[in-house]
């Protein structure tokens, strides 16, 4: 039983960052912070690092935080909902 709970905020996890990386991607990287964004869709640059991936970052906090709430604290959600995020 525990093991489908697991699953069950995993799959939920995973899907509300689908619908997020929807409305991010549609209001807010092509809203307000288009400023970071529109090096992703405009290649006028020769490094390596676009201000874009500044989002990927963030994302990767927010699961890694999760995580460490797993490891640290015994939060038992923390790491399906990390590893939802991750994917
Ligand atoms: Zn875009």
């Amino acid at each position: 039983m525990e093991i489908l709970l697991w699953v069950l905020v995993l799959s939920i996890s995973f899907s509300s960052m689908e619908f997020m990386a929807w409305f991010s991607h549609k209001y807010i990287m092509h809203g307000f912070l288009w400023v970071l964004h529109k090096d992703h869709h405009k290649k006028n640059h020769k490094s390596w690092f676009e201000r874009n991936d500044l989002f990927f970052i963030f994302y990767a906090i927010v699961s890694a935080v999760f995580m460490l709430m797993w490891g640290e604290y015994n939060f038992w959600p923390g790491l399906p909902i990390g590893i939802g995020i991750f994917c």
